[in-house]
C-alpha cells in the first residue's frame, strides 16, 4: 500500500519560510531571491495578507578554514 498524498512538512522545511514582518502570516518561498556574494542571500518578501514588503538576508557560515 502506497500513499499518495506528498509529506507537506518535509516540503516546507525545504524552503525557505519566514513570518511577515508585519502581521506574522506565514509566507512560503521568497517572491524574489539574489545573491550578494559567495556567502549571502538576499530574499524579497511580499504578504499576500497586508501586502507588505520587506528583504531578508541570509549569512552562510563563513568557510574559516579556508584562508583566502
Ligand atoms: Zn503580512
Amino acid at each position: 500500500m502506497q500513499l499518495r498524498s506528498r509529506n507537506p512538512r518535509a516540503f516546507i522545511l525545504s524552503r525557505p519560510v519566514l513570518p511577515c514582518a508585519q502581521c506574522g502570516t506565514t509566507l512560503f518561498g521568497p517572491e524574489w531571491s539574489e545573491y550578494i556574494d559567495d556567502r549571502r542571500v538576499r530574499h524579497l518578501w511580499s504578504c499576500d495578507a497586508c501586502d507588505y514588503r520587506f528583504e531578508s538576508i541570509v549569512c552562510f557560515p563563513a568557510p574559516e578554514s579556508i584562508a583566502a
